[in-house]
């Protein structure tokens, strides 16, 4: 498979407004699959839903990644969730135990370590062209308005190159493999990694009244099932936050 490991071009930039707005740009112009871009600092880090992300110079390690699919944005759901896995796998090489929150966080000891922003262009049959951004805290970022971790306070003192290095092999991995079997062949792993299967939660929503019950785990295109008052619910990854309750 010509699109196996040892595919990724990077490109370092000291400082840029958001790396994947500029990587969604040069995608548009025909950058090639497997172009990453990371950056020292980045001026308007962004997370879902317009949310910024903080990253105070040499604190973090932020980068994206373009990978473009063979199968279109229709068959992508579970995408940000086989992400999180790769991000895990990664880091328990360097002895880090973290875990997953739905639908795109990474925790350590419940706090915020990393954050995965996934934008996607293309159409729904045709390859689709998929900017990943992924957002790791090596050193503290400073404040933010939750309950944030990171690599130095844990005790795990990994450079940020070889960091970089574990976690685009790991992406290359379970990216090739989620584009041919999808996030079923997944779903198991998940399962394993995520925080809060079990327990209560509370879903949040941009607009609507919040959503309280147990969730109860994952279905095969990563959407969550949520046993409420009102009987099993399925929300897919979208305009939805989560939160132990
Ligand atoms: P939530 O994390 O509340 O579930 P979300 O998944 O939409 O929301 P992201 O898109 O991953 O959040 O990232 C944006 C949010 O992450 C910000 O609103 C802020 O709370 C948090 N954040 C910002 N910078 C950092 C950082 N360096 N480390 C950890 N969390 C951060």
């Amino acid at each position: 498979d010509e699109r196996a490991a040892n595919v990724f071009t990077l490109a370092l930039a000291d400082e840029i407004d958001s790396s994947n707005t500029q990587l969604t740009t040069r995608a548009a112009q025909g950058a090639p699959h497997g172009l990453v871009l990371a950056a020292e600092r980045q001026t308007a880090g962004r997370g879902r839903l317009g949310r910024r992300w903080q990253m105070r110079l040499g604190a973090g390690l932020t980068f994206s990644l373009l990978w473009r699919f063979d199968r279109g944005l229709s068959g992508l759901a579970g995408l940000s969730l086989v992400v999180g896995i790769a991000i895990v796998r990664a880091l328990r090489e360097f002895g880090v135990p973290v875990a997953l929150k739905w639908p795109n966080d990474v925790l350590l000891d419940g706090r915020k370590l990393a954050g995965i922003l996934i934008e996607l262009s293309g159409d729904a049959l045709g390859p689709a062209a998929v900017v990943i951004g992924i957002g790791l805290n090596v050193a503290s970022p400073g404040e933010v308005d939750q309950p944030v971790a990171d690599l130095a306070d844990a005790g795990c003192k990994v450079g940020r190159n070889a960091l970089l290095a574990a976690l685009l092999n790991q992406l290359a991995e379970v990216l090739a493999q989620f584009d041919r079997d999808g996030f079923a062949a997944f779903r198991d792993e998940w399962h394993q990694l995520a925080a809060f299967i079990g327990q209560p939660v509370r879903l949040s929503f941009s607009h609507g009244e919040p959503v309280d019950g147990s969730a109860v785990g994952v279905d095969d295109s990563g959407a969550l099932l949520v046993d409420g008052t009102a009987g099993r619910r399925v929300f897919h990854v979208g305009e939805v936050s989560l939160r132990a309750a």
